[in-house]
């Protein structure tokens, strides 16, 4: 399977780290990518400016040898800290073990390692070459030079499209080859903001924790940079009494923050003027039901299964496709065999983090904010404490164990969900709790995980 030249679109952060890896199996790689190159202007590179990074990209990462050039780049998390309206924090950890943490990292800084990397493998990088079309009667694509206008026809051999959310390979695909595919866009947006770092440039709230201010049908996160600033991210519906649509001037927008989050607008002195110049971005999902095209296309990543942002996965789960596939790589017999494996086998899992993700926005900007989600949560890690081998709570399948697939998580989530239910139905702290009753219901309904 080693030789053949290997064709990607997209120089994100699937894209980059699978050249790597391809690279890495003696095939000649070229990725063509729209945007400049980020490692030389200034330019935003892509969607969010940090991500939360978790045990799936983290394996990712260290498969292709960058951890030691991306450790520098990341916060620690431990845990999340909830504002209420009167701007009481209260801090609610992740885990229970050290190793327990997720880790804010820059967007573009994680792209720039992934570049270095990709380009010292060997990889052929191409920046400003936008994907305009692909035929899959002709087996081409066309790309047009976005410094001069001036247009290529590329042959479709071996192509990966690693183009992001609005890939246009999947778009060309879907439509030429009427493959069944959806494209849910969700009715709230997000609008990203700077929180500054303070007179002595340090970090003016906890930098070890993911900041959250949920209000109900709307929320604020906020994730630490390595400058002692913190990107802020509002999400919120397009339309309705409380919405974009509706803080359209500097006063209406800085009544709204200090209505619902006085703590933190008081601190951003360029609120307003950023709100109106930033765009709002939308988030969806997109599904499927075919990824790949013979030997000739795939599509990974968002490219292939966008998520919405709220379990902090999207990122993750695009670099733990790059680990599937390479592992595909040494197990099945040809390259279209492998191709056509992943297609199959990774789905029950990519559809599982869109189910999550959608039911974590709910989570983070509501129930969060419950008693008895917070005695849930609590005793969720008590149970794991007890049963290890059996209970492990899924946030924690999801973001701490790259061993556990997420359709595992999704589906031992939901039997755990219950049994939590049924023990904090009469209960108001750990010490009401049934614990005869919780060994029989857990022993019955949860068999062993692997250690
Ligand atoms: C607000 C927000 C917060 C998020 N937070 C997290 C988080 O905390 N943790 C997490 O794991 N995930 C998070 N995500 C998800 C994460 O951003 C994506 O899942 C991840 O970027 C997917 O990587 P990718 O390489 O598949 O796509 P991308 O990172 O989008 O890369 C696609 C690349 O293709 C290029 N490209 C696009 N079109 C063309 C074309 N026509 N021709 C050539 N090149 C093209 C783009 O310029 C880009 O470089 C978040 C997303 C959002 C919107």
């Amino acid at each position: 399977m080693t030789g053949d030249s290997v064709t990607l679109i997209g120089a994100g952060l699937a894209g980059s780290l699978l050249g790597i890896l391809l690279a890495r199996r003696s095939h000649p790689v070229r990725i063509f990518e729209r945007l400049p190159d980020l490692r030389h202007e200034q330019i935003s590179a892509g969607r969010s400016i940090n991500l939360a990074l978790a045990a799936r990209g983290i394996r990712a990462l260290e498969l292709a040898n960058v951890m030691d050039a991306v450790r520098p780049l990341l916060i620690p998390m431990p845990g999340r800290i909830l504002h209420d309206p009167e701007g009481h924090q209260t801090f609610i950890p992740y885990g229970q073990r050290p190793e327990e943490v997720i880790y804010s990292v820059s967007r573009p800084g994680l792209n720039r390692v992934l570049l270095d990397a990709a380009e010292a493998a060997g990889v052929e990088l191409h920046f400003r070459q936008s994907l305009l079309t692909a035929n899959f009667a002709d087996r081409h694509m066309a790309l047009i030079d976005e410094s001069n206008g001036i247009q290529q026809r590329v042959p479709m051999r071996k192509v990966i499209g690693a183009d992001g959310a609005g890939s246009v390979l999947r778009r060309a695909f879907v439509s030429q080859l009427g493959i069944p595919c959806s494209e849910d866009l969700l009715e709230h947006g997000y609008k990203e903001l700077t929180l500054p770092a303070g007179p002595d440039g340090r970090h003016q709230f906890d930098p070890n924790a993911l900041h959250i201010w949920p209000r109900g049908g709307f929320m604020l996160i906020a994730l630490p940079n390595t400058d002692g600033s913190f990107t802020v991210t509002l999400f919120l519906a397009y339309q309705g009494e409380i919405s974009f649509a509706t803080l359209t001037a500097p006063d209406r927008v800085d009544a709204f923050f200090a209505q619902y989050f006085p703590d933190v607008g008081a601190l951003m002195p360029s609120l307003a003027q950023e709100f109106l110049e930033h765009p709002t971005g939308v988030m969806g999902t997109v599904r499927c039901s075919q990824w790949s095209a013979g030997a000739d296309m795939l599509l990974i990543g968002d490219a292939a299964h966008a998520i919405t942002p709220f379990h902090g996965q999207g990122m993750n789960c695009a670099l733990e496709d790059c680990v599937t596939l390479d592992r595909l790589f040494d197990s099945a017999g040809n390259w279209s065999e492998a191709l056509a494996h992943f297609d199959r086998a990774r789905r029950p899992d990519t559809d599982a983090i869109a189910t999550m993700a959608i039911e974590n926005y709910l989570e983070m900007r509501d129930t969060v904010r419950a008693p008895r989600f917070q005695l849930q949560k609590a005793l969720s890690l008590e149970l794991e404490r007890r049963y290890p081998d059996r209970f492990v709570p899924r946030y924690s399948m999801v973001m701490f164990r790259d061993d556990i697939p997420y359709s595992v998580a999704l589906s031992r989530g939901r039997i755990q969900a219950e049994i939590l239910d049924d023990l904090t139905a009469d209960a108001a702290t750990l010490a009401d709790i049934d614990y005869a009753r919780a060994t029989e219901l857990i022993v019955r309904q949860l068999a062993p995980l692997p250690v």
